[in-house]
């Protein structure tokens, strides 16, 4: 058992989920805050500080997404989204409105403590970086360095145009957090049009050529089927 102090507000109104969330963080070492609606949310946000937070959408006094993008115009605190699996658009409008990962109910104990390592390496990340840290970004063997604009795996340079280091970078920049097809393509080409994911799909296909992933391989980047790409941070 881990005996670390990481506290991690849950909002969640079914009782068997949240009780299934504590269980597994607590017994992983994580402090655990419950709420069941929108409004104890809002109250033990203020109160505990958390250093994550795990949201269900569905809550009886409202919709997370109001707490969701009430949080973020003052913290960044990274912010899991629980959803079912038939709500594909809300899932894509939570990250697009800052969350940083969803899970899909049902989930499992192995699923749920990925996500939220992942969602705390974002949290340790960003305090890095306002402290000034780390002027190279680093996962496993891929590097980037950001003043000559090159990607490195194993030490050697994977030669990537500007639009694929570009994308590449952004991903680098929110580590951990899926970004959805639109917030990338707003990004990396400022319009968009019919074409737009597809040709990010091009994009992507190349860097991960590149990049020499194969089936099975520890993945940098994941493919989020139907919504985004995240840069992976939960990896050995
Ligand atoms: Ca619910």
């Amino acid at each position: 058992m881990n005996s670390n102090k990481y506290k991690v507000l849950i909002i969640e109104d079914e009782g068997n989920i949240r009780h299934f969330v504590k269980t597994i963080l607590a017994t992983n070492g994580y402090q655990v805050v419950e709420a069941k609606t929108a409004a104890e949310g809002k109250m033990a946000f203020m109160s505990h500080s958390p250093d994550a937070v795990i949201l269900d959408l569905g809550l009886p006094d409202g919709d997370g997404m109001d707490f969701l993008r009430l949080i973020r115009l003052d913290f960044s605190t990274p912010i899991i989204v629980l959803s079912a699996r038939t709500d594909e658009k809300d899932k894509v409008a939570a990250l697009d409105a800052g969350a940083n990962d969803y899970i899909t109910k049902p989930f499992g104990t192995a699923e749920l403590q990925a996500r939220v390592r992942a969602a705390l390496r974002i949290h340790q990340q960003n305090m890095n970086r306002s402290l000034g840290g780390n002027k190279n970004f680093q996962v496993g063997d891929l590097i980037i360095d950001y003043d000559t604009r090159h990607v490195l795996i194993k030490g050697e340079d994977i030669k990537l145009t500007q639009t694929e280091y570009n994308i590449v970078a952004l991903l680098a920049a929110h580590a951990g957090k899926v970004m959805t097809y639109s917030e990338i393509i707003k990004e990396i080409w400022k319009w968009s049009d019919a074409g737009s994911v597809k040709k990010l799909q091009v994009n992507m296909a190349n860097i991960r050529k590149k990049m020499g992933i194969r089936p099975g391989d520890n993945q940098y980047i994941i493919n989020e089927l139907g919504v985004g790409y995240r840069m992976n941070v939960d990896m050995e």
